[in-house]
């Protein structure tokens, strides 16, 4: 049986998995301990399950559990991955090169340090929201410390190419940064093979609980050094001071084993359910513009724009449906998404956009009814709305 309202905004959040919560609970009225307590057994169950966490972190990505930091999520790894690295490199250049499309919390922090005096070089994206190896070649100079690519663009979903890019940074001995907060979980990721030195990512974007992430800090060839941002006790090689919250930990690390396990199943299965979501919608309505890369992009992920529709207006008729327009995070603005912009797309049809994210929970079922009660508002609205009437009235409509 259906159950309404239907999720399907899984870039925003994920439900937690009950598996994972089950794995936290212990951790709050049992397994109490302060895991950097020294003496005595409740602080060395602690430490135990927080080890075992950070091995399940670090073996998801192809790291080792002294290269992880954990933080309070991604925003925060985001501000210590970029502040970190330019505080602590500040001598060796001021040069730091990104892109359009990032996250708010990659953006913003570049802000704020370029008001230190930093230089940042916001690369430009193509119509499908990618960047290429060779844009990042030519924005770098000799004062280049960092570059900071996303893995998967939180609105459009699509993937830039991190391997080349790393393989650049490491011919030119620049440190390789990336928000990898959507891809995590989503599609398999190598450190190594991708040539990264720090990777972002947050725990409820693949359905652990909200409130931790981590930070993925190379340790060798090369050893990345960092400025905290806190400091404190000393936590986590002085890099995050404060106590670690043990039961998001945990959910953090279970989260990953179960990622790992079942990434592959679960890719194909959500895959099959976005392309059978696009393929519903776009053989029921006229004039739906896929937004971003057609098959570079995350499995779960679809991006469209119904033109001569407001999505603001449509996601009021879309009372049973957890969808988004634009980007959750500024969805207080009626500006349209920097993103959707920054493809290249018009105003018109950029505040036409609306993301489905589509996760581990959503069935069959779920999309065949978001087809249909998509296809009837998106039918609806249009027939209010005099241009789309002008553009498809039949010429004896016209004339009369
Ligand atoms: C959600 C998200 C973030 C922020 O993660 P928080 O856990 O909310 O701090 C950063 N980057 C991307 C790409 C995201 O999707």
């Amino acid at each position: 049986m259906l159950r309404l309202p239907v999720y399907m905004d899984n870039h925003a959040t994920t439900r937690t998995d009950p598996r994972v919560v089950e794995a936290m609970l212990p951790f709050f009225t049992e397994k109490y301990g302060n895991p950097a307590s020294r003496t005595h057994v409740f602080g060395w169950e602690a430490e135990e399950a927080v080890k075992q966490a950070r091995q399940a972190v670090a073996a998801l990505i192809g790291a080792g559990p002294r290269e992880i930091i954990f933080t309070s999520g991604a925003t925060e790894s985001n501000n210590l991955a970029l502040k970190g690295v330019a505080w602590a490199y500040r001598e060796r250049g001021n040069h730091i090169v990104s892109v359009v499309t990032e996250h708010p919390s990659v953006l913003d922090p570049l802000k704020r340090l370029e008001q230190e005096g930093f230089r940042v070089t916001l690369l430009p994206v193509d119509r499908d929201g990618l960047i290429s190896s060779d844009q990042v070649v030519d924005a770098l100079t000799p004062q280049t410390i960092l570059v900071s690519v996303m893995a998967a663009n939180n609105e459009i979903g699509v993937l830039q190419p991190l391997e080349a890019i790393g393989k650049v940074c490491k011919e030119r001995g620049v440190l390789f940064h990336t928000d990898a907060t959507q891809a995590v979980g989503k599609i398999p990721l190598d450190v190594e093979a991708l040539g990264v030195d720090l990777l972002s990512l947050s725990a409820h974007k693949f359905y652990g609980p909200k409130g931790v992430g981590a930070l993925y800090v190379r340790k060798r060839n090369p050893y990345v050094r960092l400025m905290p941002l806190l400091d404190g006790g000393g936590h986590e090689q002085g890099l995050r001071s404060g106590t670690l919250p043990t039961p998001l930990i945990v959910g953090l690390g279970r989260a990953c084993e179960l990622a790992q396990a079942e990434m592959h199943d679960e890719a194909e299965r959500v895959r099959s359910l976005r392309d059978r979501l696009w393929q519903g919608l776009s053989s029921r309505l006229d004039e739906v513009i896929l937004n971003g890369h057609p098959t570079r992009r995350l499995p779960g992920n679809l991006n469209v724009s119904f033109r001569y529709i407001r999505a603001d207006a449509l996601l009021v008729s879309l009372r049973n449906l957890a969808v988004s327009s634009g980007s959750a995070c500024t969805s207080a603005e009626v500006r349209p998404s920097h993103v959707l912009l920054a493809l290249g797309l018009e105003e018109d049809l950029a505040h036409a956009s609306v993301r489905f994210g589509i996760g581990r929970f959503n069935t069959e079922e779920e999309v065949d009814w978001a087809i249909e009660y998509v296809a009837e508002a998106v039918t609806k609205l249009r027939r209010m709305n005099p241009l789309y009437q002008m553009a498809h009235a039949t010429p004896v409509e016209r004339e009369a």
